[in-house]
């Protein structure tokens, strides 16, 4: 994947073809992030939505429809005028000075006016508090009496010289969104939402951060990064299963096939084989250079039937489940096992995927990873007759005194030229 040169950063930034977690350095919110970007950059690390790294030069906002926006890497620390939260990267307007942050650029924003509503009989028209022409020193809300603080968003009617705030007006922010083609989702913040509602992303199962986008009808609930950007509804990735992954969208407890561990919100499945994973497992790598040992590990589906230790962790490592071993294990002493989740840690993991590299090549001069089967074989010499009647798995023509490569997991076994023929390149 090639890196590209995106204003919202410093260093060339590598797009993500799926899921990783963290924290996004634009707009500041935590959780999952489908399909965005990371700087790999040594020391840097920084992870963004999509959306988010891909911000426009210039845009026009609802929240301020009279000037277009600009955007700007590293204010000298500002304020955002809509959420009051201090940012360094975002969208200004010098000519009011008026600031936003990434976040409050893809939250929906009140309407600019509201007309009949039952609050009140005439128009009410949105501010910012900046530059507004209603000059009274204190300002409370004609419906709850408490003050309508400076510098937030508040409904005012010119006409009568009343204020309103936001959340006394009733309005409610609603929005189809593909994750919910159903029904409209409404926009909560704070303790808007339903005590019977979840506590966590119904796809994600990040807790919510102060606001969600919830379904009264069907009581669905999820986060802004889910809803900004929806995890698909399946996927393919052949390194972890064989048969597409589906997205099964309710906040369940399971176990991740991939990893052995636990996971909450809604898992990815394979009908047919049972299978459940975590959204941030279906691209585990494939082998990868640890440094707790001298070889390679590669990614096995499951370690069969033993008394595994993870050599990381030191703890007990379920062999039905996916995990790491050494890539050459005839060459290594004991059994070498790691579980999924300690192979990847940070500072495990050097973080570069080996697969389909020189390096990967190199594993051994006896041993090649053949594109014909998901373990690595072994070269056999000539002279060592097999006690068993064995076919090839490519000619399907019995294997007799001539060189072929064996399987070190399993019964697989190809004739050294058959290997040949179709060398993965
Ligand atoms: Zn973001
Ligand atoms: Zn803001
Ligand atoms: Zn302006
Ligand atoms: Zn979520
Ligand atoms: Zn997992
Ligand atoms: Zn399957
Ligand atoms: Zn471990
Ligand atoms: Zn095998």
């Amino acid at each position: 994947m090639e890196k590209v040169d995106l204003p919202v950063h410093n260093h060339p930034l590598l797009p993500l073809t799926r899921f990783s977690h963290g924290r996004c350095k634009g707009c500041w919110s935590h959780g999952y992030i489908y399909g965005g970007y990371r700087c790999n950059e040594l020391g840097c690390d920084t992870l963004f939505h999509k959306e988010c790294a891909e911000s426009l030069p210039d845009i026009n906002h609802s929240s301020h429809p009279d000037h277009p926006l600009k955007f700007v890497r590293k204010f000298q620390s500002s304020i955002c005028s809509l959420c009051q939260v201090w940012f360094d990267t975002g969208y200004f307007c010098s000519i009011c000075d008026f600031k936003l942050d990434l976040g409050c650029v893809w939250r929906p924003s009140p309407p600019l006016t509201l007309e009949n509503t039952n609050t009140h009989e005439h128009q009410l028209v949105l501010s910012n508090g900046v530059g507004s022409e209603l000059s009274q020193s204190t300002r409370n809300c004609k419906v709850c009496s408490s003050e309508v603080l400076e510098f937030k968003q508040y409904y005012e009617c010119h006409q009568c010289e009343l204020f309103f705030h936001v959340k006394s007006t009733n309005i409610s922010l609603e929005e189809y969104l593909t994750s919910h083609p159903e029904h409209p989702l409404k926009f909560l913040t704070g303790d808007e939402a339903p005590g019977y509602a979840d506590k966590k992303c119904l796809l994600c199962g990040v807790e919510f951060n102060q606001e969600l986008h919830h379904c009264d009808v069907c009581n669905f609930s999820i986060c802004r990064g889910c809803a900004g950007n929806p995890p698909p509804i399946s996927v393919m990735s052949t390194k972890t299963h064989e048969h597409q992954l589906h997205l099964f969208q309710r906040l369940v407890d399971f176990t991740c096939n991939a990893c052995g561990t636990r996971g909450e919100g809604s898992p990815y499945l394979c009908f047919q084989c049972k299978f459940m994973i975590h959204r941030d497992c279906i691209d585990l790598p494939r082998i990868i250079n640890i440094n707790r040992h001298d070889h390679f590990i590669s990614y096995t589906r499951r370690l069969g039937h033993g008394d595994w230790t993870c050599g990381v962790c030191r703890e007990k490592v379920d062999g039905f489940h996916g995990a790491y071993s050494c890539s050459v294990a005839s060459k290594c002493s004991s059994s070498y096992v790691v579980h999924s989740k300690c192979a990847i840690r940070k500072d495990v993991w050097d973080q570069i995927e080996l697969e389909g590299t020189a390096e990967e090549e190199e594993v051994d001069d006896t041993t090649i990873k053949h594109f014909s089967h998901e373990h690595f074989l072994r070269l056999i010499e000539d002279g060592r007759i097999l006690q068993e009647n064995k076919l090839c798995e490519a000619c399907v023509f019995q294997i007799q005194s001539e060189s072929f490569y064996s399987c070190e997991q399993c019964d697989y076994i190809l004739h050294e030229k058959c290997a040949n023929i179709s060398v993965k390149k």
